[in-house]
């Protein structure tokens, strides 16, 4: 089973909006104190929480990569 390895906001094509989508899907890697970020501490153990993050951004602002690949993956 892949494991996300990395959570990062890849705004090269479109600028986050700062509508909070994310934060409410995953709390545990999202966070939004003046501009939304990736937590430090980030559980990226939240899987499903992460994908529907991803999924749902208007922006399509969030990449993830998948057991180091060093790319940006699609949701799985
Ligand atoms: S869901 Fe996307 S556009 Fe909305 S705050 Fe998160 S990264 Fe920004």
């Amino acid at each position: 089973m892949s494991t996300i390895t990395k959570v990062w906001l890849d705004e090269t094509e479109n600028e986050c909006s700062m509508c909070g989508a994310c934060e409410l899907a995953c709390r545990e890697v999202f966070d939004m104190p003046e501009k939304m970020a990736v937590r430090k501490d980030a559980d990226y153990s939240m899987i499903k929480e992460i994908i529907e993050a991803v999924e749902g951004c208007p922006m399509a602002a969030i990449a993830i990569e998948y057991d180091g690949s060093g790319r940006r993956d699609n949701p799985l």
